[in-house]
């Protein structure tokens, strides 16, 4: 007998662990296959969560009651907020993780989510029920499991190659095998496929490092975790260390620069410009004589550092000789080199929305197949993709997210409308809408919606609707308090004695007033959690700007909302060019707001395809 689930998802990694646990909660019978389940939850290049951008997605995938969060909380050694001297917008959470208890972590979540099994395996190909409908998969070794719908998530595994200076091995993460026959069959149902490159820097043994003469880099006194749940944490904290490549490392480098598989023409995949290679570094920034190098502890009972800053193909010899002339690592142990690897992802203009393929049913993709980078673009599109291909399985309304819902938005709408030309990573410049979308509020931004699409467990939703009524609370409080400028003026608080009276909520803008400061003018303000306190006072701060904000929401939520036929014509539109026409039969926008975004197409091209739908009934 063939098993049977509701979903499938393929694939162990970060994008497969959100999208099974996210299926799960929605209450699909879901089966989680992967190579081992040994790698489940792997870390496979930093041991880190978060950062800018990134953490505002870890934090908004917690909101949505996606488990990277909560698992990264329980696992972390070194919490840090990163850009705390500018704005609360692009302040962004981050912690060192030991990566030994991400996987237990991570494990010990998936096995006890309700609806969940994990099935070790590799899967070879798909079943179809016709050309294009995939009803299940057929793992190595021809066992076959059926499902209504199923989530890619390999990684960087699809026809993976290894490289180190001149050695190439077929790989999928170094010591596993890479993914061939998927790869196959998915040129087959004629989607695009392209070729990117990451690398990882070598594993250093921390006991040969000399710290003496390093900066030490101390997480924050009081940790801020990631979870808006309990943001549990009792692990040992330890440091990270500064470092910084000289002159000679440079020297030996450019002495080799063709012996890089990057430049002897080994790579042809593009690799991610904001996490290049030192090679890369030394030739595009040649003006630099030095570039700082983090070392990243692996986990605390771990014998290794991640030097974080120096990932490169050059040969071992190569690295073997730049890596002893850093300060620090003069006679440093290496346990493993540095490697980098090529790999096919699909181009993410063959999705929709939701993540579904539009050409093939009952397929969704999610992660570096998609041609991101990074666990935490990863997460999101596998709460994504998995939460959808569940609600799709149990005839559910979707769940989609716009670019003003959240960052996980902007990811997915990037990715689906402009595709990629090399491997996207989350920044807060991304948004264009990123006063209000905050590491801080993204339970306000989405748990409402998560609860909607049935994704949100009890737990959290008791969590948020408390919150959601104390922050309507504190915000009517400190609006209606008032305090007239002389009045401020008696308690320190310069202000400009233009008589007009000042709001508490007023109050927090200023620089100078910190919240518990409310207490120096009003006897009967509550000290609330700290999340709650952030979030008011960055309110506040941005308070003007976040009213027009919100108006230029609603104008684009607008056209959002203009639903286009999927089975519109574009050829039949006259005025409109051959080019526009192609671009919008492949691109098939979804809706109005969509269609604009897509390169190349003008307000001319939206005006007619407007006067179109009218003329014609929406065809
Ligand atoms: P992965 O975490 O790779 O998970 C893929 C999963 O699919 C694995 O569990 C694998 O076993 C499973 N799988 C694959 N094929 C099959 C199959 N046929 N059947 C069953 N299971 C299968 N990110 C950064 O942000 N910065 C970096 O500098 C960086 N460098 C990297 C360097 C290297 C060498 C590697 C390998 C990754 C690097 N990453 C980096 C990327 C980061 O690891 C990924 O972005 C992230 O892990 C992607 O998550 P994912 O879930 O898409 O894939």
């Amino acid at each position: 007998m063939m098993k049977k689930y509701d979903v499938i998802i393929i694939g162990g990694g970060h994008a497969g662990c959100e999208a099974a646990a996210a299926s799960a909660r929605v209450g699909a019978k879901t089966a989680l296959i992967t190579n081992k389940i040994d790698t489940i939850g792997a870390l496979s290049c930093n041991p880190a969560m978060g950062g800018i951008g990134k953490g505002h997605l870890v934090r908004e995938i917690d909101a949505l009651d996606g488990i990277i969060g909560r698992i990264s909380d329980l696992s972390g050694i070194h919490f840090q907020v990163l850009n705390k001297r500018k704005g609360p917008a692009v302040q962004g959470p981050r912690a060192q993780i030991d990566r030994e208890l991400y996987a237990i972590n991570m494990k010990e979540e998936l096995n006890k989510s309700p609806g969940l099994e994990i099935i070790e395996g590799s899967v070879e190909d798909f079943i179809l029920s016709d050309l294009n409908t995939i009803c299940g998969v057929i793992c190595e070794g021809g066992a076959k499991i059926s499902a209504n719908q199923t989530v890619l998530t390999t990684g960087t595994f699809l026809n993976g190659v290894i490289h180190c200076g001149k050695k190439t091995t077929p790989g999928g993460r170094v010591g596993e095998p890479p993914s061939k026959g998927i790869s196959k069959t998915l040129k087959k149902f004629g989607l695009a496929l392209g070729r990117l490159k990451t690398g990882t820097p070598a594993r250093l043994y921390s006991s040969s490092i000399d710290y003496n003469s390093l900066e030490i880099q101390n997480g924050d006194k009081v940790p801020e975790t990631f979870s808006y749940l309990s943001g549990k944490n009792n692990n040992k904290q330890l440091p990270c260390y500064i470092t910084r490549t000289t002159e000679e490392t440079h020297k030996i480098i450019e002495k080799n620069i063709l012996k890089s598989a990057i430049k002897n023409g080994n790579i042809s995949g593009v690799g991610p410009r904001y996490c290049p290679s030192i090679e890369d570094k030394i030739e595009r920034f040649s003006d630099k004589n030095s570039h700082q190098i983090f070392l990243e502890p692996e986990g605390l009972s771990s014998a290794l550092v991640y030097p974080n800053g120096i990932s490169t193909s050059l040969p071992e010899k190569v690295q073997d000789e730049f890596i002893r002339t850093i300060p620090g690592l003069e006679r440093v142990e290496i346990e493993k080199y540095d490697y980098a690897i090529e790999y096919d992802y699909i181009d993410p203009r063959e999705l929709n929305h939701c993540l579904g393929l539009k050409k093939t049913r009952g397929l969704w993709l999610a992660g570096q197949i998609n041609g991101t980078t990074g666990y935490e673009e990863a997460a999101a599109q596998g709460l994504v993709a998995g939460a959808n291909a569940a609600l799709k399985s149990l005839n559910k309304e979707r769940l989609v997210l716009d670019r003003a819902d959240g960052y996980i938005g902007v990811l997915i709408d990037d990715l689906v409308v402009k595709g990629v030309s090399e491997p996207y990573r989350m920044f807060t410049s991304r948004s264009e809408y990123r006063l209000s979308l905050r590491a801080d509020n993204a339970d306000e931004r989405l748990t409402d919606i998560g609860i909607e699409a049935g994704i949100v467990k009890k737990e959290r939703k008791d969590i948020w609707l408390k919150k959601k009524k104390d922050l309507f609370n504190l915000r009517k409080k400190l609006k209606s308090l008032k305090i007239s400028p002389n009045e401020a003026k008696k308690r320190g608080l310069n202000i400009n004695l233009d008589g007009k009276k000042r709001s508490a909520f007023e109050l927090l803008s200023y620089p100078e007033v910190k919240y518990d400061d409310l207490n120096k003018f009003w006897d009967d303000i509550k000290s609330l959690s700290p999340q709650i306190e952030k979030t008011i006072s960055a309110e506040a701060l941005y308070d003007r700007y976040l009213v027009r904000q919100q108006l230029d929401i609603e104008r684009f939520r607008k056209d959002e909302k203009k639903r286009i036929n999927p089975n519109i014509n574009y050829k039949k539109i006259n005025g409109l060019s051959n080019e526009n026409k192609e671009k919008l039969m492949k691109a098939k926008p979804e809706t109005l707001g969509h269609a604009q975004r897509i390169d190349g197409i003008t307000p001319a091209a939206i005006g007619l395809i407007i006067s179109h739908i009218k003329n014609n009934k929406g065809v």
